[in-house]
C-alpha cells in the first residue's frame, strides 16, 4: 500500500508524518521547490518576515510537534498583553477584547457597546445566514461592522456579506459547543479562568517546522513534480506528474478546491465541478520596515476608510522584530490589487501605511497568494455531504478549518482513516 499526497504545504507535510508514524508507505508531490506552501519565512536584510502565518498559539498541538520536531531550542514567546486596534474614521481605536478595553475604547459608541449586552436575547446562529447579518442580528449593526465582521473575516481576507455561518462561525461554534449565546458562553469562561496558550514563534521563522518535517521525509517528497491528473485503476489510482506515472493505493488531496477539481477530474467529473466553483480571496502581503514605535499586534483597517489595505500584523512589537510590519491588501475587497506590478504593490502600502502611522516606510518584500484564502461563501454549499469516491481523501482548507492546528488535526484524522 503506497498513499500518494498531493502538495507539500504543512497539511501534505504534516499527513506524511502521520502516515510514516502508523507505518504507511508515502509518496508527497509537491509543485514547487521547497516544503510549507502558505508558511514562508523569507530572509531579507537582516529581518524575518513571515508570507503566511505571523505566529502560533503555544497550545499543547503546537508544543507536541515543537518537540517531535526537535525546535525547542529556536521557540520563543512574543507579547501577549498588547492591544489590537480598529482604523475607524482615520483614527486607530483600540478592539475591546478584553473587559477593560470594553469600557474605555472609543471604538463602539456607548449605545453600541448596550446593544452587544442584548446578544443573549437574540436568536442562535442560523445556517442560512451570511456571517454580517449574523454579527448584526446578534450584537447590533454598529459592533458588528466595526469590531465582529472585521476581526472574524480579516483573518480570510473575505467579505463578511458573502461568508455564510453554516461554512464558517457556525462551525467554530459547534466546534465551541456554543448553541445559544457567544457572550454567555464567553463570560462562564471567564469566570472558570481562561488559560490562553502564549504565541510563540522561531527565532529564524515559522519555516523551520515545514523544513523540519521535509527533512525527515526527505525520501517520500519530490519536490518540482506537479500533480496533473489523478486517473483510476483496477488497483487503485495512477498520480500522473510530468516526470512519470506513480501508482497509489490511496490520494491525499491538500491543494487549494480548485487545483483539487483539476487534477481529480477523470475519477469524478461532477465532483470536479464542485471543487471548481469553490472560490478563494487572492492577498497580498508586503513587509515593511519602519521605526514606528507604537506598542500593539497591529490593527484591521475597515471598509469604507479609503484604504486597499485590509490590515497589519506590528511584528516590530508583538515579536520584537525589529523595524518589521506585515501589512495585507486585496482580498474580497479588492481582488485586482493582484493585476498591479509588486513595485506598485509595495508602493501602495509604503504610502498607506505612512497615512494610518505617521510613519515613513520601506518597503521589504511582496508576496502574492492566489489562490488565498478560501472565502466559505455559497460555493461552498455544492460540497456539504460529498461522498469522495474510495481511496480518495481530503486533507485540505477548504473542506475544514484553516488554520495550522486545524491542518494539523485534520492531517492525523486523515492518516487514521486511512490506516484502518
Ligand atoms: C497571509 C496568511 C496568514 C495566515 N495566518 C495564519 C495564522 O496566523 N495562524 C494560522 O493558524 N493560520 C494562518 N493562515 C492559514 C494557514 O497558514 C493555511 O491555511 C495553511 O498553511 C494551509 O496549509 P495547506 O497545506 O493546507 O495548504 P498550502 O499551504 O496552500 O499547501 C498546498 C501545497 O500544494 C502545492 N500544490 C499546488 N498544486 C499542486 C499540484 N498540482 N501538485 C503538487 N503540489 C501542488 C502548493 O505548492 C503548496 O505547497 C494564514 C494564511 C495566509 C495566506
Amino acid at each position: 500500500m503506497t498513499v500518494g499526497v498531493i502538495g507539500a504545504g504543512i497539511s501534505g507535510l504534516a499527513t506524511t508524518h502521520e502516515l510514516r508514524e502508523r507505518g504507511v508507505d508515502v509518496e508527497t508531490f509537491e509543485a514547487t521547490d521547497r516544503p510549507g506552501g502558505v508558511v514562508q519565512t523569507r530572509h531579507v536584510d537582516g529581518h524575518v518576515l513571515e508570507c503566511g502565518p505571523q505566529r502560533l498559539r503555544g497550545s499543547p498541538l503546537i508544543e507536541s510537534w515543537i518537540d517531535e520536531f526537535d525546535l525547542r531550542d529556536q521557540r520563543f514567546e512574543g507579547h501577549d498583553d498588547q492591544p489590537l486596534f480598529v482604523l475607524r474614521d482615520g483614527h486607530l481605536r483600540v478592539a475591546p477584547l478584553s473587559l477593560r478595553a470594553a469600557v474605555t475604547t472609543d471604538l463602539i459608541s456607548w449605545r453600541g457597546k448596550a446593544r452587544i449586552l442584548a446578544e443573549p436575547l437574540t436568536g442562535p446562529a442560523r445556517p442560512d445566514e451570511s456571517v454580517a447579518d449574523f454579527f448584526a442580528r446578534s450584537f447590533g449593526p454598529e459592533a458588528a461592522r466595526t469590531l465582529f465582521s472585521p476581526l472574524y473575516t480579516g483573518l480570510y481576507g473575505a467579505s463578511a456579506d458573502d461568508m455564510l455561518v453554516r461554512h464558517s462561525v457556525g462551525k467554530a461554534l459547534d466546534r465551541h459547543g456554543i448553541d445559544r449565546s457567544i457572550l454567555l458562553a464567553v463570560a462562564r469562561k471567564l469566570l472558570d479562568g481562561v488559560d490562553v496558550p502564549p504565541i510563540v514563534s522561531f527565532e529564524d521563522g515559522l519555516g523551520v517546522l515545514p523544513e523540519a518535517i521535509a527533512d525527515r521525509y526527505a525520501d517520500s517528497i519530490r519536490f518540482e513534480t506537479p500533480v496533473e491528473a489523478v486517473e483510476p485503476t483496477d488497483e487503485g489510482y495512477d498520480i500522473v506528474t510530468p516526470e512519470g506515472t506513480r501508482a497509489v493505493s490511496d490520494v491525499v488531496v491538500t491543494t487549494a478546491a480548485p487545483t483539487a477539481g483539476d487534477v481529480l477530474e477523470p475519477v469524478d467529473a461532477s465532483l470536479a465541478e464542485t471543487l471548481s466553483g469553490m472560490t478563494y480571496n487572492p492577498l497580498a502581503v508586503v513587509h515593511l520596515e519602519s521605526n514606528y514605535g507604537r506598542e500593539g499586534h497591529g490593527c484591521q483597517v475597515l471598509d469604507g476608510e479609503g484604504y486597499e489595505t485590509l490590515g497589519m500584523t506590528w511584528n516590530a512589537s508583538m515579536l520584537d522584530r525589529e523595524d518589521v510590519f506585515t501589512a495585507y491588501l486585496g482580498g474580497s475587497r479588492s481582488p485586482e490589487i493582484l493585476d498591479r506590478s509588486d513595485d506598485d504593490i509595495a508602493a501602495l502600502a509604503a504610502r498607506e501605511f505612512e497615512s494610518i502611522t505617521g510613519f515613513s516606510a520601506r518597503p521589504l518584500s511582496v508576496r502574492r497568494w492566489d489562490p488565498g484564502m478560501p472565502a466559505y461563501d455559497e460555493g461552498w454549499n455544492a460540497y456539504e455531504g460529498i461522498d469522495l469516491p474510495d481511496g480518495i481523501h481530503v486533507c485540505a482548507t477548504f473542506a475544514e478549518r484553516a488554520g495550522i492546528p486545524g491542518r494539523l488535526r485534520d492531517a492525523e484524522r486523515t492518516a487514521e482513516a486511512i490506516a484502518e
